[in-house]
């Protein structure tokens, strides 16, 4: 089955509430005929478009490849929140790597966040950029670690942006029985992820890149200069880098091996009057819970729930996926019974067995960067930035990434979906307990 075609259809973005409120841009031509580069990137995410204008303002030609629009994969339809640090909290972190390269990815992450904001601010773009995200705790087994977390990252990472909320505090914030505890972390944020999207196809555009839209790369083939297809198009270059995430589809093997994707859903309500929506969000800050599968919201501008929750496992989306999301949300907020869902869409993202970012070198010349694991907002885009770096010869931040430890998943390309999905209903189940 073909990821990339399967719930979409190329050329449009899903009807999301992004794309209803972003503004579109006219498409890039489609690739044709031989076109030489310094450096050839595929896909026009975060993590693509990043890696293009790095590049470029470095002084390379640079061609961007893109199978339908840019910022139409999970970019522009993700729940916007800009997290600070990696996927995994610190204290796992230094568990895994130790504490040394784990203090080099906590400052990795704040740079990521400083990164987005400012593209985000020189594209002249309005992206909503709005801070503080709350981490809430479902469970009381959670609280203990939360007031432990904000302890941890004020001592050993002289971090002073995260706050611990109790029970009161939460409640204050957040209007659900659902949750007895959280931290407020207000280096963390929530943007207009399309809108922010488009505004790095600008600033690319404007830094010389040269996009082309519906391109879709079929074949790569290595070498002293990488050849890259589509099917109109030939194209040739001294570096290759691929940002595919979640839609790779198998293009290469390695890729495959260690990234997985997976499907997650968004729900959006009708515009709510402004006194509701502060009586479920005070302060207009994001919010992601201590759930297994995630639930994470955050209101719109004009007054929306913005609710992401459940996943699926296979490539196809459910036929439904407003019911989908209906669930958890009435979970977290029963008195939205009566709020209409104007917008319901799916995306698909990529994960790791360790759940951190997979960068790797395919060969001398090909770098692929992913496996953003639902962090990818901020980190996709410090990703392009150091593929950029790494194409100009300073690769210590790529080969910081690359040493990660990063198993490949039981079973293969064939067999982890089923056993993934098994391990889905136990962790979820187990929530629920
Ligand atoms: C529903 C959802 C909610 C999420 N919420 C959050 C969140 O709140 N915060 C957060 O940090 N992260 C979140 N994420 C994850 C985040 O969106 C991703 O980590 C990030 O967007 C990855 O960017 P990327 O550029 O690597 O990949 P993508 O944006 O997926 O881009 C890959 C691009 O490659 C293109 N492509 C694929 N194959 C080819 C080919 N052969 N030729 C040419 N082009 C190709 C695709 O069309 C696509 O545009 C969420 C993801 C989803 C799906």
């Amino acid at each position: 089955m073909d990821i990339l075609t399967v719930n979409d259809e190329p050329g449009h973005y899903p009807p999301s509430f992004y794309a209803a409120t972003a503004d579109l841009l006219a498409p890039f031509p489609v690739s044709e005929g031989e076109i030489s580069a310094d450096v050839c990137v595929v896909g026009g995410g975060f993590t693509g478009l990043s890696a293009a204008l790095h590049l470029a303002r470095q002084g390379l030609n640079v061609v961007l490849l893109e199978a339908s629009r840019v910022g139409s994969g999970a970019s522009g339809r993700n729940g916007g929140q800009v997290g600070t640090g990696q996927r995994l909290e610190q204290p796992d972190l230094e568990q895994m790597v130790g504490l040394e390269r784990a203090r080099a990815l906590w400052d990795i992450g704040l740079e990521s966040v400083a990164l987005v904001k400012s593209l985000a601010d020189e594209a002249g773009t309005d992206c909503e950029w709005v801070p503080g995200i709350i981490h809430a705790d479902h469970r009381q087994r959670f609280t203990a670690h939360s007031r432990h977390i904000v302890d941890h990252m004020a001592e050993t990472y002289d971090y002073h942006q995260m706050r611990f909320l109790d029970r009161n505090e939460i409640r204050a914030e957040v209007g659900s029985n659902g949750y007895l505890s959280g931290v407020l972390d207000l280096g963390g944020a929530h943007i207009h992820p399309l809108r922010y999207a488009i505004a790095l196809a600008r600033l690319a555009e404007r830094a010389g890149v040269q996009i082309h839209e519906m391109s879709r790369v079929s074949a790569i083939e290595p070498g002293s200069r990488v050849t890259v297809k589509t099917a109109h198009a030939t194209v040739s270059a001294d570096h290759l880098v691929l940002g595919l995430n979640g839609y790779h589809n198998n293009i290469d093997g390695r890729l495959a091996r260690r990234v997985m994707p997976i499907n997650n859903f968004i729900a959006v309500t009708e515009p709510l009057a402004s006194e509701r929506a502060k009586s479920l969000i005070r302060n207009d800050y994001a919010v992601a819970d201590s759930r297994f599968v995630i639930n994470y919201f955050r209101m719109s501008r004009d007054n929306r729930m913005i609710f992401g929750g459940g996943e699926s496992y296979g490539y196809r989306f459910p036929a439904d996926i407003a019911a989908k999301v209906r669930g958890p949300m009435l979970n977290v907020f029963p008195q939205l019974a009566d709020a209409r869902i104007d917008y319901a869409w799916g995306g698909t993202l990529g994960i790791t067995m360790s759940r951190l970012p997979r960068f790797e070198r395919h060969a001398r010349n090909i770098l692929s960067l992913s496996g953003f694991s639902g962090h990818g907002v901020a980190m996709a885009t410090l990703a392009g930035k150091i593929a950029a770096e790494a194409v100009a010869g300073q690769a210590g931040r790529f080969d910081l990434f690359e040493g990660l430890p990063n198993p490949g998943f039981p079973g293969g390309a064939l067999l982890r979906t089923p056993l993934l999905a098994a391990a889905m209903i136990w962790f979820s189940l187990r929530d629920r307990l």
